[in-house]
Formats: C-alpha cells, structure tokens, sequence
C-alpha cells in the first residue's frame, strides 16, 4: 500500500476506476495510487508531501523533466494573450516548420491533439490514398484507443484481428491483421495472403508500450520492402519515440523513408498535443485539400503549439539526445549490475531515453517473450522502489523515461534503492 489520503476512495466514487487512463489505477502492480500535487524537475511531490524520483514522466512527454522553466515561462505568456482562437496562429506554422526541418518526409503536417487522434487519421488517410481497408500491427504494440487498433491477435502467427474491447464491432476489428512485433516471416506471410488488400503497416519503430523492445535487424526495412512492393503505406507511429530517442524520427535516423509519421507526447511538452504528416501526395488528401476528412476544435491550440515549441528549442541544442542516452544508460547497467550481484535474472532493453526492467534472463523481442518475464517479482520491484521514493511504471509492460532533470547522482541513489530491493526479492 502507498499513502492514503482519501482521495482514492472519493475518486473511485466518480471516476470509473478511479482515474482518466487504466495504468494510472495500479491495476497491474496492486495496491493505490499516489494523488500527485506538483512535478519538480525528475521529483513528483505526493498530497502527503512525498518525494518521488519520477521514471514515469507523465508516460513520454517530459523529457526536460516537470515545470521545465522555458516551458512554463512559454505557456505563461501565451495565456495571458489567450488560450484557443479557432484562427491560424504563426505557432501552428513555427510548429510544422520545426517538425519538417527535424523529419524530411513530412512534408505536410496536421497537428490533432492526442496520439490516438494521429493514427486514427492517418489509418483514414492510408485507406483514403490506397482505396483499400485492411490494415496490419503488431502483437503488444499500442497506438490509441480507436477501433481499428484497439485489436489483438487471433490464435495462430499472423491472423485476422479480434476486438481488444467491448464495443468494438468484430467486422472492425476483422479489418486489422495482427502480427507478432519483429516476425518477418509472418509479415512475409500476410503480405503474400493479402497484400493487395492491405492500406497500410503501423508499427512503432521501437516498441515501447509492451516494454521497450527495440527492432531486430532487417525488421523494419522489411515493413518498408513489402508495404512498397504491394502499394500499401507504411505508417511509422513515433507518438512515443518521436523526439524522444532521437532529435526527430527513429525510422529516418535509421535511413528508411516511412511514407506517413505520427507524433505527440514530446512536442506537446505536457501539454495535449498529435501530429500526423507525410508525403505531400498523401497529405494533400486531407480536408480541406482533399477528400479524407479530419478537424478539430483544439488543433494547433496556442498554448500547447507554446509549451511544445519551448521544449523543441532545448531538446535541438547539440548533444542533447547523447547526454540523456548516457544518463539512461548508466540506470540500465547499473540495474543489472546490481541484479546480477544478488542472483537475480534480468535483462534491459534500452533505446536512447527509453528503458525497460524485465525479469527475464533474455532480452524479449515480442510480446509473448515480454510475458514470459517474472510479473510477480516486478510488482514486487515496483512497491519496493515506491516505499524508497523512487516511481517506476506501474506496470511489467511499461516504458521508463529518464528526463534531462535526472542527474547522475538522481540515477545513483536510484541504484542503490534497487540494490536493497533485490536483496529482499
Ligand atoms: N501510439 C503510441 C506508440 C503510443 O505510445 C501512444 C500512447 N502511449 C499512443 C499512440 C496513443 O497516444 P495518446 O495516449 O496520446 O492518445
């Protein structure tokens, strides 16, 4: 158990389960959550007045840590001019020009205001540009919550979807093909089946929502391959890895061309905030160019365009992405070391600012290897490093992001509570 401060039981009086988004009820690891009342650098600061070392960072976007000073400052002064026009705003503009010089292939930019909102638009506009409905992912990888991808896997490697969710129509979710993350053969496989009925491939082009679980050799150049061979789209969803691995798109930095990307959580800097662009081709089809409709009351909304410009400006100074990829590397080697020392089986998957714990002797690759590792043991992790001060995801299938604000001596101590949790595991 964490702090009780009775907020718990009168927000599970009005709130279904207590909270806006599943993960934040604890439901993976047990006991109650923590009621936060601010964010400081790498700390959250509980009701109770305690101190938490954050790896959880709002799921992504912070990487400059809580209340980042150029990002409050950037908010505060566009609020006092006003908060949403429903006019264009040279933000929007500065916005989609920063984007564009960071990701050459998106060459159009429609700003939404959710991760969900920016594959569900560009799934409607690969099914716009190909005339075609199928669409394929991958086992354990999440894109939002919309029908068409709120989908798993059927029985078997590569099958026709089944809903992941009540209220999902079984003809939607038959649309989605399911695969497991890093299979290139079972790609192969439906794209030999159904390759010219196939709209497009998402996939995040490292996993981060089943734990990080980075590409194998060959696995995304094989998305590209195929989806170019059949004429499908290849929409890369970076929602958690754009500007947060690296300064722009993973899939580009590896030198492969995805023909849509979508973005959010970084370049909205805390604030709500999607994006989705491509090809000028592709992204000509978009109202009110073109015929794939798609709107929205807060897009562009000035003070998220705000916060999300400030925090782009800091992240593009130079070495920026290699000082946080050593910071999160030092947490990673420090963790097995210290398991290792107490006998315990672990492996760390890491991609630049992006880390996941599993107890399990090997480095998973999909999503079943994923559930393979000790879930148990990670609960009991995770409630050992909550009672020392130190919140990791509350989940075995969770991502950690270290920000710019953890320093190393934020890490060390981090180590060392991990060392004590190990002993006793
Ligand atoms: N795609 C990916 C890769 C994500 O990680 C997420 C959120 N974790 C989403 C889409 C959905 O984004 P949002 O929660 O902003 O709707």
């Amino acid at each position: 158990m964490t702090e009780n401060s009775g907020w718990w039981a009168r927000a599970q009086e009005v709130l279904p389960g207590g909270v806006n988004s599943p993960v934040r009820s604890f439901r993976g690891v047990g006991g109650e959550p923590f009621f936060v009342d601010k964010g400081e650098g790498a700390y959250l600061v509980s009701d109770q007045g305690k101190r938490y070392c954050d790896y959880v960072m709002g799921y992504g976007p912070l990487i400059l840590g809580h209340a980042h000073p150029q990002v409050v400052e950037a908010v505060r002064a566009q609020a006092l001019l006003g908060l949403s026009y429903g006019t264009p705003t040279h933000r929007e503009v500065l916005m989609g020009e920063r984007i564009r010089s960071a990701i050459a292939s998106m060459e159009l930019v429609r700003l939404v205001n959710s991760g969900t909102e920016a594959t569900m638009s560009a799934l409607r506009v690969a099914r716009g540009v190909t005339g075609r409905r199928l669409v394929v992912k991958f086992t354990g990888s999440y894109h939002g919550h919309h029908d068409s991808l709120i989908i798993k896997a059927g029985s078997g490697a590569a099958t026709l979807g089944v809903p992941d969710s009540a209220g999902v129509p079984e003809e939607i979710a038959q649309l989605t093909m399911t695969v497991p993350y890093n299979d290139i053969d079972a790609l192969r496989e439906v794209f030999r089946e159904h390759g010219r009925n196939i709209a497009a491939v998402i996939a995040e082009p490292v996993a981060g929502n089943m734990g990080t679980v980075p590409p194998v050799p060959g696995f995304l150049e094989t998305i590209r391959e195929l989806t170019q061979e059949y004429g499908a789209l290849w929409v890369s969803d970076e929602v958690m890895t754009g500007f947060r691995v690296t300064y722009g798109s993973v899939a580009e930095s590896r030198g492969l061309e995805p023909d849509l990307i979508t973005l959010a959580k970084v370049i909205g800097a805390g604030m709500p905030v999607g994006a989705y662009g491509g090809k000028r081709q592709y992204m000509e089809l978009v109202a009110p160019l073109g015929a794939v409709y798609q709107a929205g009351t807060f897009s562009g909304n000035a003070v998220a365009m705000a916060a999300g410009l400030a925090q782009l400006s800091v992240v593009g100074e130079p070495h920026f992405y290699e000082t946080l990829t050593q910071r999160t590397t030092r947490l990673a080697e420090g963790l097995k070391e210290r398991a290792r020392r107490h006998g315990i089986e672990v492996s760390v998957n890491q991609a630049g600012a992006m880390m996941t714990l599993f107890f399990n002797g090997q480095s998973p690759t999909n999503f079943d290897e994923v559930a393979a590792s000790d879930h148990e043991r990670y609960r009991r992790f995770f409630h050992g490093m909550l009672e020392r001060g130190i919140f990791f995801p509350p989940s075995g299938y969770e991502t950690c992001f270290p920000s710019w604000a953890h320093t190393d001596a934020d890490i060390d101590m981090t180590v060392q509570a991990a060392d004590a949790v190990f002993r006793q595991l």
